[in-house]
């Protein structure tokens, strides 16, 4: 049963909420009386996270598997181009949602200050007044004095987003050993298309157990049904009529260059200071890759840190203004070129030293390993990408 006054409520126990509270156990003590309301019952392997190896992401050690060298494909025509991507200095990584829930969740148990209720779910936009947050829910009313909310609001008709990533997958088991562990294959484009680009990952774990996803970046969302056909196609190329069993399916849809939002400011005029949207749709993915995982670990330490010394939650901080205007050309310039995606991705794993590439896509990136991005890219198409930009801003 849970009791109605919180120090912190966090709504929805996912990636982000499950972070915070995880952050918030290890501090002992010292963190503050918290609820984490989820409106799932029980929680199943939903989802499997990847991302380039970080010494402080406290999870590395729960990762099943890794990768050293990632395969990129491209057929711009009958020619098959290929490069390997050398990853030794931060292995891509794959750690599975299940062992993620199992892990916070437990670490959360272990806290008396924290709790973890289930099956509940936040029925309206929390309330302020006199000095509180109230949240009603579908077991009664709650109070707080700091909010985190974690739901992932804004269908792509309430925000919008330049591009939206959708992506479905399945976990294959083969009856025979087909796959190399060692070796992943990051993107395997399918032919150009004016919709989206559109490529296939194979993320092999063993010798005959792998994820293959495909992937469509476009102005559209997709739902899984839509798809499946690709999906089906990859399968059937990367397995070659090998006898196979689905194991697990799991579908995504990321927003890439997420519009702010707006409405739901508004709605949070008093004590916003200690109300705080955070997650995948408010600011959580990186907009030109959809990568979230890490950035969610960098946001959770550091708001149970204010949490705890301040007694503020805050939300993710803005990437620095140069990272935010090129990920907003690239992804422009995708969004109206997408035939051309293939090529741009090829460039940038063929052409940019891996260090640099991976400091870049990690958000760690200097002025030098920008320029190296940028320096493989193609200048005139850019520009005039720039410019367009510039003259549409100039009339509005
Ligand atoms: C299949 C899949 C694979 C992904 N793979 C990667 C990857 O490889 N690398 C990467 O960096 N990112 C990846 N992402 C993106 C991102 O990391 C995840 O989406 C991540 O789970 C986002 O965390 P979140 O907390 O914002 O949202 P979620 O994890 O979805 O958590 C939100 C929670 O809020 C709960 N909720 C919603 N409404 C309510 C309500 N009214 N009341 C109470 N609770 C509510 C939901 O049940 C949910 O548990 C992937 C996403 C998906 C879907």
């Amino acid at each position: 049963m849970i009791s109605t006054k919180y120090d912190l409520v966090i709504i929805g126990a996912g990636c982000a909420g499950l972070s915070l509270g995880y952050q918030l156990s290890v501090m002992g003590a010292v963190s503050p009386k918290t609820l984490l309301i989820e409106s799932r019952l029980s929680y199943e392997n939903d989802r499997t996270w990847c991302f380039w190896e970080d010494k402080a992401n406290p999870f590395n050690s729960l990762c099943t598997h890794q990768w050293k060298e990632l395969l990129i494909i491209n057929k711009p025509s009958e020619q098959i181009l290929e490069t390997t991507f050398d990853c030794h200095s931060s292995p891509y990584q794959v750690l599975t949602g299940g062992t993620f829930y199992q892990h916070t969740i437990e670490a959360i148990a272990l806290n008396s200050n924290l709790e973890l209720a289930l099956g509940i779910d936040l029925l309206k936009e929390p309330e302020y007044r006199n000095g509180l947050w109230y949240l009603k829910t579908n077991e009664g009313s709650i109070a707080a004095n700091m909010v985190v909310d974690t739901r992932p609001v804004g269908t792509p008709a309430m925000h919008g987003a330049t591009l939206w990533q959708s992506f479905s997958g399945y976990e294959v088991e083969c009856l025979s050993e087909i796959f190399d562990p060692r070796a992943a294959v990051l993107m395997d484009f399918c032919p150009s298309n004016s919709e989206y680009t559109g490529f296939t990952y194979l993320l092999p774990i063993s010798k005959n157990v792998a994820l293959i996803e495909f992937t469509s970046f476009g102005v559209k969302p997709y739902a899984a049904p839509a798809l499946r056909a690709h999906l089906e196609e990859s399968v059937k190329k990367f397995l070659n009529a090998t006898d196979y069993k689905v194991r697990r399916s799991e579908y995504g849809l990321i927003p890439m260059g997420l519009k702010p939002l707006d409405d739901d400011k508004a709605q949070h005029t008093q004590g916003e200071d200690y109300y705080v949207r955070v997650g995948v749709n408010a600011g959580a993915a990186r907009p030109s890759t959809g990568y979230s995982f890490q950035r969610i670990q960098n946001w959770s330490v550091a708001c149970a840190l204010s949490i705890v010394s301040r007694g503020v939650p805050i939300a993710h901080v803005k990437d620095p203004y140069l990272l935010q205007k090129m990920d907003a050309l690239f992804l422009n310039v995708l969004k109206n070129n997408p035939t051309l995606g293939p090529e741009l991705f090829f460039s940038l794993f063929s052409g940019v030293n891996p260090r640099r590439l991976i400091r870049f896509l990690t958000d760690k990136g200097e002025f030098l390993d920008l320029w190296a991005v940028i320096r493989v890219l193609p200048k005139v198409l850019f520009l005039s990408e720039l410019l367009k930009t510039l003259i549409a801003k100039l009339k509005n």
